[in-house]
């Protein structure tokens, strides 16, 4: 097999970088109320040691980059990261995925820097739950946000969406209604217990929606682009597609192409293990290019076969906004 694979013989290709651990709001999924202890700066990975990493996996094979947090556009620059990416010649994707808080200010210019797309989050369309489930954040910002990518040729917009019983599962329609009147492409996600007492009550199967969905018409399976675990479906007359990403119900483990990179520079083979290998330190070291792709192959060698969420081990090393995600 040509490029880069793990012990398991999956074909890896696509590395998520986290660029910061900082956030501007706190999903109750997400973060705990009091926010989380956070790097300090010189702990952060530079642009340059990012691209620095990117580049040794780009040469090993990775093909597609998305960037991610924390809130990504937080960090000040990001579009220079972007640009610095945009230059590696066998990258061929960048993405980004973002609460689409600050999109308004930067879509444009993120476009312009080499951005191909943007997945944005948003669980609901009510002013006030969205104050609620982010502690804070204002819906017309990530509205704004959406039409500005939109706008800007940041295609195609997928929205997450995290499933909640009791919380948004009321919405669950209105969500899929966009995929016909808006052309959005709306991804659920199952929502993972990091915060264990929160997921417990809220914990809604990917399975019990997709038959809430019946009342729209028949839900046609269809491939759509992407590098990720969703399975994708269209309503009749929709040209957006409804995406079920199901971590906990049905593991896609076996087709994981993914690596991460944290925000203090461990690669982390899967988000939910606790396996890392640092990278910050022998990068600041100043290692060969020959050595980081070493040292990036034997992260990708330590890749576990699966997560082990169905029995209720969930890493506490980090919080997930450390992760990525
Ligand atoms: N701040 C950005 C955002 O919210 O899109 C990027 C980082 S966030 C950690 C990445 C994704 O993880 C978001 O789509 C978010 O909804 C999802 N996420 C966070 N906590 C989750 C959980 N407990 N279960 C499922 N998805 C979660
Ligand atoms: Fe921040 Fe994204 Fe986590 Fe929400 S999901 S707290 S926006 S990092």
């Amino acid at each position: 097999m040509t490029g880069l694979s793990d012990s398991f013989q999956r074909p890896i290709d696509y590395l998520r970088i986290s660029v910061t651990d900082r956030c501007n709001l706190r999903c109750v999924y997400c973060m705990p109320a009091e926010g989380i202890n956070l790097l300090r700066h010189e702990d952060i990975l530079s642009y340059e040691e990012i691209y620095q990493v990117a580049a040794a996996a780009a040469e090993l094979g990775i093909k597609k980059v998305r960037i991610t947090g924390g809130e990504p556009l937080v960090r000040i620059g990001l579009s220079r990261l972007v640009q610095m990416l945009a230059k590696i010649d066998t990258i061929d994707d960048i993405a980004l995925t973002t609460n689409g808080t600050l999109l308004a200010k930067y879509a444009e210019e993120l476009k312009t820097a080499g951005l191909r797309r943007v997945n944005i989050s948003l669980d609901t369309f009510e002013a006030d739950k969205f104050k609620q489930i982010t502690r804070g954040g204002n819906l017309d910002d990530v509205l704004a946000g959406i039409e500005a990518a939109s706008a800007a040729g940041l295609n195609p917009i997928k929205i997450n969406v995290v499933a909640m019983a009791g919380i948004n599962d009321d919405e669950l329609l209105d969500f899929a209604r966009k995929t016909v009147e808006n052309s959005w492409h709306v991804r659920f996600i199952e929502h993972m217990p990091f915060n264990r007492e929160m997921a417990a009550s809220s914990f809604v199967s990917i399975n019990e929606l997709r038959e809430r969905l019946a009342v729209l018409g028949e839900l046609e399976p269809c491939t759509f682009k992407g590098n990720g675990p969703a399975k994708y479906y269209r309503l009749p007359q929709a040209n957006g597609t409804i995406g079920f990403i199901t971590p906990i119900s049905d593991h896609f483990c076996f087709h994981c192409n993914r690596l991460r990179l944290t925000a203090d520079g461990k690669l982390r083979p899967c988000l939910l293990s606790e396996r890392e290998t640092d990278l910050r330190q022998p990068l600041r070291n100043g290692i060969s290019a020959e050595e980081l792709k070493k040292l990036i192959k034997k992260a990708v060698d330590s890749k576990p076969r699966q997560h082990k969420l169905a029995r209720g081990c969930v890493p506490q090393d980090r919080p997930f906004s450390q992760v990525g995600g």
